[in-house]
């Protein structure tokens, strides 16, 4: 069981169900001591083309009059009411093409999460949900570095979503040389700018499938990144990535615990927030 989740959505999203009360009352059922509310912070439509901006599902998510009038007041109801401490939070991927977008949004809650479902390189937006290349997984790299060093983010929810559909060098789904060097970079950067790697319940909720070392491995988190966070002082918390009030307790949060005392990690049941 957590003790805390930082990683939690709400209906306004678009694609997740139950609203900031039923987070709330749900974390204080199974005994948590905090909850972080975070929900998808809208994009904006100028970020990518119209085409792209469907294909990412972003008509759906919360409008900044939503997220003004509906989640933000909520979220501050909560956490005056309630009797464990309530963050208000957004998951928000990183354009450093857009990056006075994000420092206004990171003013308005008390933490960021950075989530890179989706980037744009030479003119294109590219997902890690779909078919990914060894190029693609350093674009992702070069950038959610500097997502972390632009001091944004407290948190970095699975960051090793961009293994997920890689097709390496000798096949779908391998962990090659590049990969390894993307995910090294990614846990030292994450260690040099003091922001958490999260592993992702939701990855785990969503299945398990063969990687190329014959394994049956979770979309996400993937063993082999976190073997390479093993034995290292990177800070690491479990995300239920929660789409529906009982995933905050349910069956891939244990898994995720169970997935994490595999290795030698630095796992923290609270995350600290920096001002
Ligand atoms: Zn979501
Ligand atoms: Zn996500």
């Amino acid at each position: 069981m957590l003790k805390a989740n930082y990683h939690t959505h709400t209906y306004l999203c678009g694609h997740a169900t139950g609203d900031v009360d039923d987070y709330v009352n749900e974390a204080v059922r199974l005994g948590f001591k905090e909850l972080g509310m975070s929900d998808h912070a809208h994009t904006p439509e100028y970020f990518m083309s119209a085409d792209e901006y469907r294909h990412n599902f972003l008509e759906e998510i919360m409008t900044d009059d939503e997220f003004d009038n509906n989640y933000v007041p909520k979220v501050l109801e909560a956490k005056k009411r309630s009797d464990i401490k309530i963050y208000l939070g957004l998951e928000t991927e990183y354009f450093p093409e857009f990056k006075d977008y994000f420092v206004k949004l990171r003013k308005k809650v008390d933490y960021l999460i950075l989530g890179e479902h989706f980037f744009n390189y030479k003119g294109s937006n590219y997902s890690p949900y779909d078919p990914f290349t060894p190029r693609l997984a350093e674009v992702y790299t070069d950038i959610v570095i500097e997502a972390m060093e632009s001091g944004l983010y407290t948190i970095f929810a699975h960051p090793d979503l961009f293994l997920m559909n890689y097709n390496g060098e000798n096949g779908h789904r391998v962990f090659d040389k590049t990969a390894e060097i993307c995910s090294k970079r990614i846990i030292d950067a994450a260690i040099k700018n003091d922001v958490y790697l999260e592993i992702n319940a939701n990855g785990i909720a969503k299945g398990a499938r063969r990687t190329d070392s014959g394994k049956n491995q979770y979309l996400y988190p993937r063993e082999e990144f976190w073997n390479l966070v093993s034995g290292t002082k990177a800070k690491v918390v479990i995300g239920a990535d929660a789409h529906k009030p009982e995933a905050l307790g349910y069956f891939a949060v244990e898994k995720a615990i169970e997935f994490a005392k595999q290795f030698d990690l630095n796992l923290c049941d609270f995350v600290e927030f920096k001002k």
